[in-house]
């Protein structure tokens, strides 16, 4: 598998990334909601029920099926 983002890589900091949806800092982006996860997003190439899966925002990484950035869609 591919590895995974790092948190604490300047991109994913810019996007506000999360493995953890619910650790989203809600005053900086104030319509993140929990429900919101990558799992749910129309970019996530991961399979239902895969822990992580591939993102074209992170091109080469793998985010967590739980996670969230700021380019968040709802999937169709
Ligand atoms: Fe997750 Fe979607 Fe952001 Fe990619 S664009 S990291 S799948 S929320």
């Amino acid at each position: 598998a591919a590895p995974k983002v790092d948190e604490a890589d300047p991109q994913a900091k810019a996007l506000g990334y999360r493995n953890d949806t619910t650790k989203v800092d809600a005053k900086q982006f104030p319509k993140h909601a929990d429900a919101q996860k990558c799992a749910t997003c129309q970019l996530y190439q991961g399979k239902a029920g895969d822990a992580a899966g591939g993102c074209p925002i992170f091109a080469g990484k793998e985010v967590s099926a739980n996670g969230w950035c700021n380019s968040w869609v709802k999937k169709a």
